[in-house]
């Protein structure tokens, strides 16, 4: 009867426990990025020449991908990847001269490293914050603005809470 009583006390116990885990393994499923991101097309022609994460010597981890062409070759055109409105086509040391777009599934992708400034993009391109741009349309040419060495597209994408994916999952490439 004791060793009835004994084993019937350890099975509650581990209910108890299942009980007070579970509500935090559904909180942590509700806080994952979500699912429902579109796939893009490729921003522009070249090849990956830096994926997502790899180490970079300052200890961040590259947030994005960076799509490069050789030496020799005439810097493509960046495209859209996903359709969506154009959040703010600015510039500074780091990313150069960069667009940035609130794409339509919610998501936010960066375009950086690109030819000219913020004006002579809205003035070349006829774009400016607040247009809605289709997936394939010229937004500006690759380039090495801000801190780059060679002529690539960095492109990031992040969710809703600012959370950096991988391009890469979405392009296909
Ligand atoms: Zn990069």
């Amino acid at each position: 009867m004791n060793i009835i009583k004994k084993k019937s006390f350890k099975i509650l116990r581990w209910i108890i426990i299942f009980i007070l885990i579970f509500p935090s393994f559904s909180y942590m499923q509700m806080a994952a990025p979500p699912a429902n991101i579109s796939s893009g097309i490729n921003p522009s022609s070249g090849w990956i020449t830096s994926t997502y994460g790899e180490p970079r010597p300052p200890g961040k981890p590259h947030t994005g991908i960076d799509i490069g062409i050789r030496r020799e070759d005439l810097p493509p055109d960046v495209s859209v990847s996903k359709e969506g409105y154009i959040m703010e086509i600015g510039g500074d040391a780091i990313r150069g001269t960069y667009v940035k777009i609130k794409n339509r599934d919610g998501t936010i992708s960066t375009y950086c490293h690109l030819d000219g400034t913020p004006t002579t993009i809205k003035r070349d391109y006829q774009i400016g914050e607040g247009y809605y741009v289709g997936p394939g349309a010229t937004i500006c040419k690759m380039d090495c603005t801000g801190h780059s060495s060679c002529n690539h597209l960095h492109y990031t994408i992040q969710d809703e809470y600012s959370y950096f994916l991988n391009p890469a999952d979405y392009l296909g490439m």
